[in-house]
């Protein structure tokens, strides 16, 4: 019982969220389109026209939200960042596995400038502010 209802919850949730990420495929599509204004696309437009046409074909024919090497499903909260993802965490394309890194590297970063510990217990909760780095 309580598994077939959890079944029927996601289920409702993907196609929910797929026809979310259709509108918002189909909106940049429009504006892709009212960008070159009648002129043949060329550079960045016409590769996200492609992509863009592409994630369109990929619902219609039921592979959309599918990582194109191993067929899993791709990550949700990846889909709602970027709709036209095509592979999961473990497939990205060079370039996206390079992406990932640079904000993990940016995450690193911002977390060692604001405060020496992971997660700090020195926080007053009201200046936001850590208070072991101000007794250095
Ligand atoms: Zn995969």
């Amino acid at each position: 019982m309580e598994l077939r209802t959890l079944g029927r919850e996601t289920l409702t949730m993907q196609v929910t969220a797929e026809s979310t990420f259709r509108d918002q495929l189909m909106d940049r599509r429009r504006r892709l389109e009212s960008a070159v204004a009648g002129k043949t696309p060329s550079g960045d437009v016409a590769r996200l026209l492609v992509e863009v046409d592409a994630a369109l074909a990929r619902m219609d024919g039921g592979t959309y939200g599918l990582c194109e090497v191993c067929h899993d499903p791709v990550e949700i909260d990846r889909l709602i960042a970027d709709p036209l993802v095509r592979f999961c965490i473990d497939h990205l394309s060079p370039r996206e596995q390079r992406a990932l890194e640079d904000d993990l590297a940016l995450a690193a970063r911002i977390q060692r400038s604001s405060c020496p510990k992971p997660t700090c217990a020195s926080m007053d909760g009201k200046s936001r502010t850590c208070t072991i780095r101000r007794e250095w």
